[in-house]
C-alpha cells in the first residue's frame, strides 16, 4: 500500500534520517528532555543535511522536494520519541519561515530564508497570547505606524522556541478597530530592545522552549511586515492548512509507534502462564486500535496527495487533524494499559508519549475548533478558500 504514495527515493530519504536520529539526537533526547530544551547545535546539523529546506526553492538553500518527503519528515520525527522535538524543529520550516516564503517581501526572503534552511537561524510564530488562543481575532498586541518603523507592545504566550528562536514570526493589531481585518504579520528580531522571554514548565514536550514573550516598545523597521497590512488573519488561516495536515500525520505516527511498542512489549511479557499478546480482550483492543490507526494514516496521505497537488482541503485537514490527534491521545491512552505498573514509570518510553500526546488535541486549532470549521462547512455551506 505504501508505495502508491511513497517512491524508492522517497524510502531511501526515510532510511538516512532514521539513520540521522538514531546516531544524533535518540541517544541525546532524555538529556534534552532534562534540560527543556534542544542545543541550537542540531539545528545545523539538520541543515547541513538538508533537513530543514524540503518545502524551500533551491536558490534560498532548500531542496524544493514533493510533499510526501515532508510526510516521512514528520513521520520519522515523531518516532524519535519526543513531541517536543518535534515542534521544536518543525517551527521554523513550516510555520514561521513558511509564512515569510508564502508572503514575505524578497527582502525578508533573503534575509531569512537561507539561514532558517542551513540552521543558523531559529524561528517561532506568535500568534497565542494570554487572553486569545482559539479567538485568533481577538488578540490585543499593537503595531503602531512610526514613520519607517513600527513600534509593537503587547505579549504572547505558549510559544515554541519563544526563548531561543533568533527571530519571531508575531500576528499584531496594525488596526485595532478592525477586528480580524486589522490584524499584520510582522518579523521580529529577537535581540531587538525591549522583546523578553521566560520559558513555561509544561506537563509534556519536555524538549521545548515554550515560551511567553513580552513586547515593550519595540521597533521594527516597517520592511518586516509580511505581505499587506491587515491581510494578517487570511495568512494566519490560510497556513493552518499545512499546519494542521502535518499534526494530523504526527498524531497517526505517535500512535503507530506507541501501538509497536506496546505489541514488542506484549510478546514478551508473561500472565498467568502466556505472552500477555495472547489475552482475546487485548487482542481485540489492537485489533481496532490497528484498524483506526489505518484509516487515519491513509486518509492523511490520500489529503497529503492533494495538498501537492493544489487543491484546497481546508474541510478535510481540520477532519484529519481531530481524527489523528483524537487518536493518538486515545491509543496511547490504551497502550499505556498494556504496561501495566510499567507504563507509569518513567523509565518507560510509553509515559514520554502520554504525556506528549496530550497537546495534539489543543494546539494548532483544539477538536472543539476543528469541529466548528468542519460544522460550518458542512451544516451552514461556509466555503474557506485556500489563500
Ligand atoms: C505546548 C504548547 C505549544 C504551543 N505553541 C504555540 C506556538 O508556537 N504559537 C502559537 O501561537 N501558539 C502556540 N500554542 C497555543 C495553542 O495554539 C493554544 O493553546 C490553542 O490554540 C488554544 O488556545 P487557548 O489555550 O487560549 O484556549 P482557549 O481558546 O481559551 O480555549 C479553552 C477551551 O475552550 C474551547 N473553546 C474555545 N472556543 C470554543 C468554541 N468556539 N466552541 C467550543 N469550544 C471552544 C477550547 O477548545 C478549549 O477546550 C501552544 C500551546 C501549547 C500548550
Amino acid at each position: 500500500m505504501n508505495e502508491y504514495y511513497f517512491s524508492e527515493e522517497h524510502e531511501l530519504f526515510r532510511q538516512g534520517l532514521r539513520q540521522f536520529y538514531a546516531k544524533e539526537v535518540i541517544p541525546n533526547i532524555d538529556e534534552w528532555e532534562k534540560a527543556g530544551e534542544i542545543p541550537k547545535y542540531i539545528w545545523k546539523k539538520m541543515g547541513e543535511m538538508g533537513y530543514l529546506g524540503l518545502n524551500h526553492p533551491e536558490k534560498y538553500g532548500g531542496s524544493n522536494v514533493d510533499f510526501f518527503y515532508t510526510v516521512v519528515f514528520q513521520e520519522e520525527t515523531l518516532r524519535v520519541n519526543s513531541g517536543g522535538f518535534g515542534a521544536a524543529v518543525g517551527i521554523t520550516p513550516y510555520m514561521a519561515g513558511a509564512h515569510i516564503l508564502a508572503s514575505g517581501s524578497n527582502y525578508l526572503k533573503d534575509k531569512y530564508l537561507p539561514k532558517s534552511i542551513s540552521g543558523e537561524w531559529i524561528g517561532a510564530l506568535a500568534i497565542s497570547e494570554p487572553n486569545a488562543g482559539s479567538d485568533v481575532a481577538n488578540i490585543r498586541t499593537v503595531a503602531k505606524r512610526e514613520g519607517e518603523h513600527y513600534v509593537i507592545n503587547g505579549s504572547k504566550t505558549f510559544i515554541t522556541n519563544g526563548v531561543l528562536s533568533d527571530y519571531i514570526v508575531a500576528a499584531v493589531k496594525t488596526n485595532p478597530e478592525a477586528g480580524a481585518g486589522g490584524m499584520s504579520l510582522i518579523v521580529i528580531d529577537r535581540d531587538t530592545p525591549g522583546v523578553s522571554a521566560t520559558k513555561l514548565n509544561k506537563l509534556g514536550w519536555h524538549a521545548s522552549d515554550t515560551g511567553e514573550i513580552s513586547f515593550v516598545d519595540v521597533r521594527v523597521p516597517a520592511e518586516h511586515l509580511i505581505g499587506k497590512e491587515g491581510h494578517g488573519f487570511y495568512y494566519i488561516m490560510g497556513r493552518f492548512q499545512l499546519e494542521r495536515l502535518m499534526m494530523a500525520i504526527g498524531g497517526a505516527s505517535a500512535a503507530e509507534f506507541a501501538l509497536e511498542h506496546a505489541l514488542q512489549y506484549m510478546s514478551e511479557r508473561q500472565a498467568f502462564g502466556k505472552r500477555i499478546n495472547q489475552f482475546q480482550a487485548l487482542r481485540h483492543r489492537i485489533a481496532d486500535m490497528s484498524a483506526e490507526i489505518y484509516r487515519a494514516k491513509y486518509f492523511n496521505y490520500h489529503l497529503a496527495k492533494m495538498h501537492q497537488d493544489g487543491k484546497p482541503v481546508v474541510k478535510e485537514a481540520s477532519m484529519a487533524k481531530l481524527l489523528s490527534t483524537e487518536l493518538a491521545d486515545q491509543a496511547i491512552y490504551k497502550c499505556l494499559q498494556f504496561f501495566g505498573g510499567y507504563g507509569f514509570i518513567e523509565d518507560y518510553k510509553i509515559a514520554r508519549m502520554f504525556r506528549d500526546s496530550r497537546i495534539g488535541t489543543i494546539g494548532g486549532g483544539s477538536s472543539e475548533i476543528m469541529r466548528e470549521i468542519i460544522a460550518k462547512m458542512v451544516i451552514d455551506e461556509v466555503k474557506y478558500q485556500k489563500v
